[in-house]
Parts: structure tokens; sequence; C-alpha cells
């Protein structure tokens, strides 16, 4: 490989894509390294909400419809095996593969004349030698450094010592169902609470296939596997034929800093995953267009990137931070209870929750509704008790 790029992203995920193709189409000189060969899957249950169009808009020039492999227009919610709630007539859910989105994504990033290695891992950095090896022994030098490299960041690992801690972290169990292993036909998708602690199951319809999940935080869930085989046993009559796969989700624990120098994390490395809902595409998509951005500003500019980057990427962590005391109102125990209790009786609940998810309502609001139900709820019990 050339040994020099002005900015050099490791990974080409939706982040590290993102990124490149925004900086490139600016004329910076990019490369972008990925140890797969794409296209390449990625665990995940393809879940593209409104929000996540609007920001793929933003960045990336071709529509993305080849790749939306399923569109639906309303939720099912459960608990375990009872029907609870049903929204129809709501905001579009995309559901995609990640195997089509991501090559998708990384060849417009190409098009735009960022530089590719595919199938070379980055094995290691030297941070202020502004330096890396790839396992193939070659090495290469950078003016920035975009670290896109996922939960297990090398980059972060670099920076910090480590990438996330996984007690503080989400797990989660997927597997695809051939839809002939159903016996019904599933149109929209379907959140299972009562599965997982601080987490849920899903059910994400694709045009040949079932998406089926389960998903919550790693200290909490012992035992995810045992719980997640019950589930499937009691939907399909059995564990249906198909590989199950695990993978660790940043879900909430993001990193307040994001970076060091002229090194600057995106996506899952920076631990941009939405602590309630698990999103994570959107975020990366945002997070590698704001790294980008921020470059960009600095080459014109003068200055450093990571004061820019980190005044935008606070745009997004300003919703996490909202969305983190959400989930203690929703996931303890006693509130899981309440919420389980308001929500087959509540028409505005889960409308209101997909409305957030398109970026129709934004978190502040949301937060306060909630409190306001809840409050409502306890002033309830309390006068019920006198
Ligand atoms: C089970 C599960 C279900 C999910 N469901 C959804 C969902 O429905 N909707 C949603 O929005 N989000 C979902 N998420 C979250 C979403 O998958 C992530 O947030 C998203 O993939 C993050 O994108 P990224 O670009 O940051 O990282 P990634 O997509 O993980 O890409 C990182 C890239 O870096 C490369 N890489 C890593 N290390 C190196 C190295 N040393 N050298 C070279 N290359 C390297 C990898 O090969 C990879 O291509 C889910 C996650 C899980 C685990």
């Amino acid at each position: 490989m050339s040994t020099h790029h002005t900015a050099l992203i490791i990974g080409g995920g939706p982040a590290g894509s993102a990124a490149a193709h925004t900086l490139a189409s600016h004329g910076i000189d990019t490369a972008l390294i990925d140890k797969a060969v794409f296209p390449r899957d990625k665990l995940c249950g393809g879940l593209l909400t409104l929000r996540s169009k609007k920001i793929y808009s933003r960045i990336f020039a071709v529509p993305w419809d080849p790749v939306i492999d399923f569109t639906a227009h309303g939720v099912k919610f459960f608990h375990r095996e009872r029907l609870l709630n049903e929204v129809s007539n709501a905001s579009e859910l995309f559901f995609t593969r990640r195997l089509d989105f991501d090559h998708f994504l990384l060849n417009q990033a190409i098009a735009q004349g960022t530089r590719h290695y595919q199938g070379e891992t980055v094995i290691s950095l030297d941070l202020a030698g502004k330096t890396g090896r790839l396992r193939s022994g070659a090495e290469f030098t950078f003016d920035t450094l975009i670290g896109a490299d996922g939960v297990n960041s090398l980059v972060a690992k670099t920076l910090f010592g480590k990438a996330f801690d996984h007690d503080r972290i989400a797990f989660a169990l997927e597997m695809e169902v051939d839809r002939a292993q159903c016996a019904v036909p599933i149109d929209d998708p379907e959140i299972i609470f009562g599965l997982a602690r601080w987490g849920y199951g899903w059910v994400f319809p694709k045009k040949d296939t079932l998406t089926v999940g389960i998903g919550g935080l790693h200290a909490k869930n012992p035992e995810l596997k045992k719980v997640f085989h019950e589930f499937l046993t009691a939907r399909f009559g059995g564990i249906p034929e198909g590989k199950i796969k695990g993978h660790h989700l940043p879900f909430g624990d993001y990193r307040k800093t994001p970076g060091r120098g002229h090194v600057l994390l995106c996506g899952d490395a920076a631990g941009l995953v939405e602590p309630i809902t698990g999103e994570g595409i959107a975020f990366a998509m945002q997070s590698g267009l704001y790294a980008a951005q921020a470059i960009i500003e600095a080459a014109a500019g003068g200055g450093d990137a990571l004061p820019r980057y980190q005044a935008r990427y606070r745009e997004i962590t300003r919703d996490f931070d909202h969305a983190n005391r959400l989930r203690t109102l929703v996931f303890p125990r006693t509130s899981e209870r309440l919420f389980l209790k308001a929500l087959p009786k509540s028409s505005t609940l889960p409308r209101k929750h997909l409305e957030l998810m398109a970026d129709k309502l934004q978190y502040g609001d949301y937060f306060r509704y909630l409190m306001f139900k809840a409050l409502k709820a306890l002033a309830k019990r309390a006068l019920f008790l006198k």
C-alpha cells in the first residue's frame, strides 16, 4: 500500500464509509483499511429508521432503495408470547442486509476517490509517530486517523487501554430464520419484552428471512443463550435451522471525548449505540460525517479537528444523555412493571416511541412526556392506596 495519506480510516462499516465519502468528495487524500473483503456481513437486525434515512441522504448521493430488503409501517409489542400493543400506519421502518448495505456505502466512498485496502488487518499503531502496521507487514503513515473499527476498536484500545468494559455494555444473540420455518406471515417488526433484562428481543422481517435476536446489558443477562433457546422453541416449535451468533454493542457507554490529538473515534468505536433501542447505524453515519467535516474545516482554517468534532458529536450525545436517563425509567424491575402495564392501555406511548425513532420527536420532549406519565401513574397508585 502507498505509505502516506492525509486522512486514514480504519473500518469500512457505516461510520468509516460516511467519513471516507465526505472527505474524498472534498478532495482530501483519503484511504480506508478494512480487515474484511466486501461484501462482508455484520451481525445486525438491519433496522433503518427515518432518522437513518435523513442522515444517509445528507452524506450519500445515490438513493438507498437498491439495498432496502423490506419496508414496514407498523410494530407489534409483546411481553413474551402475549401481544401488548400494536401500531399500524406509522412512519416507515426499513430493513436491510448489512452484507449489501455496507458494500453499497463503501462503493460510493470509493467512487468519490477513497483509496481502499480490503482484507488488511491493522495490528498495531504508534499514534505519537502517526504510523501503523498491517498483518501483511506493510506500514502506513497519516496526518489524521479515524477509528471506525467497531466495538472491539484497536484504535480505542491504543488510545485508552481498552475499547469497552464488557460489564457496562450489551451483548446480543441473533440468527436468520428462513420464512418457510414460520407458520404465520410476519409483516411488521416485533419487539419482545420480558426476555432480556435491560434489553429486549426482536423479530425483524426481511424479504426471505426473519432476523430473530435478543440483547441486553451483559452483566444483567448471564443466561442469555438459555433464554434465547427457550424463546425460539416457544416461537417456532423448536430451534430453527441456522447459526446463532453473538456480538457486543456499546449500548449507552459512549466516550465523553471521542479521540485524542489527531485521532478521532466514530460509530461503535466511540460507543454511539442508542441506550434504549440499540440503534447504531444512524449514529455511525452521523459521527463519520461530523468527523470528516471537522477534518475539512481544520484543513481549511488551521487548528485541530478534535475540538471541532467534539462540538458536533455533542449533538448526538446530548440525546444519548436523555436516553440514558429514560432507560432508568423503563428497564429496572419496578418501573418495567409499570411500563408494561401502561403499554397495552396507551395508544400514544408506542406511537411516541416510533416518532422518536423517526426523528419526529426530540429526546427531551419524549423524556418529559414519559416523566409525566410515570408521575401520573404513581399519583393514581398513591390515591388508590389511601
Ligand atoms: C445483534 C445486533 C443487532 C443490531 N441491530 C441493529 C439494528 O437493527 N439497527 C441499527 O441501527 N443498529 C443495530 N446494531 C448496531 C449496529 O450494528 C452498529 O452500531 C453499527 O454496525 C456500527 O457501525 P460502525 O461503522 O461503527 O462499525 P462496524 O459496522 O462494526 O464496522 C467496523 C469495521 O471495522 C473493521 N475492522 C475492525 N477492526 C479492524 C482492524 N484491526 N483492521 C482493519 N479493519 C478492522 C471490521 O471488519 C468492520 O468492517 C446491532 C448490533 C448488534 C450486535
